[in-house]
């Protein structure tokens, strides 16, 4: 049997590989992507029913041009589909602390989310502890030092919704679509490359890898060395009183001043009477074919005590449900979208440090642009991999 040929192939169908497959399907691009599961699943980094998204995004300017695109794409596929992808709930970020001796921060996450919104033009205001206690009553216990940051136009989508929906579309543009295989390995020749895996081997002029966490297993040196793969675990806590806490409230992030202690929830989902709420860590590294699945019950007790009931009312600490995830963190925290070094024909997408998702949609659209038109409207240079070589 002749080995099937595509111009492009796309490695991982995730966040960033399922937007990647519908932009190139889009374009009329021949391309197929594969998958070692049956995406959207729960294995990865794009499971737990919400993501956040905002526009004044804190980490950065080069971020922003891309989390108001991905919005304007989640609309325009709601609008084809007859899905909901996109709540705009608003997002209301937050820098409080229980301890009076903690200095502000020049770097504050919030200073930053609203000098942001000032240079772009993007709707929000400045709260302060009064403010945000009259406006958000979930928030009544916070510190009076308390700041804050409201952007109504945020909000939160839903990951698995937003996989779904791009891979259909995908689908019936014309894209093949191959779950259940594993790619193990690239092979680079002059044309193309070919891609083994446990199926058949197939061909593409182009290879874009979006493989989460796995990446780095798949793309050699100097990947292994640079991405960390750091597990996280997010809690469902029980909504105890929808009076302090109300259905239509924003996504939230809360730093502690110095930048630390960072958690971040969302409201509660209609009909399931809890809240999700979860913390980063980046001191522990895991394989991915080895991550432990179990959330720590020890843990998320600790994360209510220290984080939870010091700032936010209305929750108990049972759980109603628990997941582990993880990020796939780069040593300045950004993301890597670039060639890869040694393997021609190979571009590399997914390294996006536990903050992509709002920015998957916009980014499959701008590499969908690399490879049809040679360059994206959206600057993608501050990602390049040159930065850490
Ligand atoms: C707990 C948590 C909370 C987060 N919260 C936010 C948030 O609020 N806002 C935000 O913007 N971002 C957030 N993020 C980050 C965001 O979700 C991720 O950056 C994004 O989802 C990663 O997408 P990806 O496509 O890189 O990886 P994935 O979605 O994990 O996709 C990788 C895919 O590659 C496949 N694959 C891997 N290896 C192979 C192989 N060899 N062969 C075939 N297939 C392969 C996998 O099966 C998988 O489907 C969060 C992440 C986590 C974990």
């Amino acid at each position: 049997m002749q080995t099937p040929e595509f111009d492009v192939v796309v490695i991982g169908l995730g966040a960033m590989g399922a937007a990647t497959l519908y932009q190139l399907a889009k374009r009329g691009v021949k391309v197929a992507g594969i998958d070692r599961f049956a995406p959207p699943h729960d294995q990865g980094s794009s499971h737990g029913d919400t993501r956040i998204t905002r526009q004044a995004v804190g980490e950065g300017a080069a971020y922003v041009p891309l989390a108001i695109r991905s919005q304007q794409i989640w609309r325009e596929l709601e609008a084809e589909l007859d899905v909901p992808l996109f709540e705009q709930c608003g997002v209301l970020v937050m820098t409080a602390s229980t301890d009076p001796q903690r200095p502000a921060d020049a770097r504050d996450f919030t200073d930053n989310s609203i000098d942001l919104a000032r240079r772009y033009g993007i709707e929000h205001e400045v709260l302060d502890a009064a403010d945000i206690r009259q406006r958000f009553p979930q928030f009544a216990p916070l510190a009076d030092s308390a700041r804050g940051y409201f952007e109504p136009g945020g909000g939160f989508v839903r990951p698995e919704r937003c996989i779904d929906a791009q891979l259909t579309r995908a689908r019936q543009l014309g894209a093949t679509l191959i779950s259940g295989q594993t790619v193990l390995e690239l092979k680079p020749g002059a044309e193309g490359v070919e891609i083994i895996s446990t199926g058949s081997p197939i061909k593409a002029r182009q290879v874009i890898v979006s493989a989460g966490m796995w990446s780095a297993q798949l793309l050699g040196a100097p990947f292994d060395t640079l991405l960390q793969v750091c597990r996280q675990q997010l809690y469902w806590f029980r909504l105890d009183e929808p009076q302090h806490y109300p259905a239509r409230s924003p996504s939230f992030i809360l730093h502690s001043a110095g930048d630390v202690d960072a958690c971040y929830g969302f409201p509660p989902i209609p009909g399931e009477g809890s809240v999700k709420i979860a913390t980063e860590q980046y001191s522990v590294s895991s394989q991915p074919d080895s991550l432990d699945r179990q959330p720590s019950l020890a843990d998320a007790q600790r994360l209510f005590r220290e984080l939870v009931a010091p700032h936010i009312a209305g929750l108990a600490p049972e759980l109603v449900k628990a997941s582990v995830c993880a990020y796939t963190v780069t040593p300045d925290s950004g993301f890597i979208i670039d060639r890869h070094p040694h393997l021609a024909h190979v571009t590399v997408v997914s390294a996006c440090s536990g903050h992509g998702f709002k920015h998957s949609a916009a980014i499959g659209e701008a590499l969908a642009q690399w490879h049809v038109d040679g360059h994206s409207e959206i600057d993608l240079g501050s990602f390049s991999l040159q930065r850490f070589l």
